[in-house]
């Protein structure tokens, strides 16, 4: 049983899937952690990854397909498994299709994770990162106690490039160009839920928690 978490870059995917885990004993599959296993085992398919990756350039989406299938094939998917990362574009959705029915796997649920641009930019724009020692904070959620400095080391804290305001801009940009016309494409085959994110973590993970117990019992009884 597959379920898919789409939703902007500050949605909480992670966050969501990382309790449902724990709760549903779901297992979750990232695409950065299935291109490092095939590498580490260095099988074929693993080389032909590590080449695109050695000349920085992303792995195409049919390779991407192929692993994903052979870590599905391999089993020690707990009681159902979290695609993160995948698919991200509507051909790549159009290539899971086609690798879950040839060896009968179920979507049970796609979750959208839906949250307005000016939460994106408050969650992802507050972030603030020590450079000396790694602690992470938010200038509204998780302040430092002297502002801009860090508590555990007093070193001045910065914003890490990605989290900067026009790197956000753009990762929004990106995902409403290739991502967002997924939840057009899972709406019309009737899979899509969505969810309000724009609340607290654990408002939103109720919603969540709801969805996947209702999807849950009809996916089991072949629905
Ligand atoms: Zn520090």
């Amino acid at each position: 049983m597959i379920w898919i978490f789409l939703g902007a870059p500050g949605a909480g995917k992670g966050t969501q899937a990382e309790r449902l885990r724990g709760d549903f004993g779901f297992v979750q599959m990232s695409t950065g952690e299935m291109l490092r296993e095939a590498m580490r085992a260095g099988t074929e398919l693993g080389k032909t990854v590590q080449g695109y990756v050695t000349r920085g350039e992303l792995v195409p989406d049919d390779l991407m397909a192929e692993i994903l299938q052979q870590r599905l094939a391999q089993g020690n998917t707990g009681n159902g498994v979290i695609l993160d990362g995948f698919p991200r574009t509507v051909r790549q959705a159009e290539m899971l299709e086609g690798i879950l029915a040839r060896h009968c796997w179920q979507l049970c649920g796609v979750v959208y994770l839906d949250v307005s641009e000016e939460i994106v930019l408050q969650r992802l724009g507050g972030r603030r990162n020590c450079p000396q020692c790694g602690a992470n904070y938010h200038v509204v959620t998780m302040p430092p106690k002297v502002e801009g400095r860090c508590d555990r080391c007093g070193a001045e804290l910065v914003v890490r490039p990605d989290d900067a305001l026009e790197a956000i801009r753009k990762r929004l940009e990106v995902y409403r160009r290739q991502t967002e016309p997924l939840v057009n494409f899972y709406s019309q085959r009737g899979l899509l839920e969505r969810i309000d994110a724009g609340g607290a973590v654990d408002e939103v993970y109720q919603a969540v928690k709801s969805v996947i117990s209702r999807r849950w019992k009809r996916c089991l009884a072949g629905e």
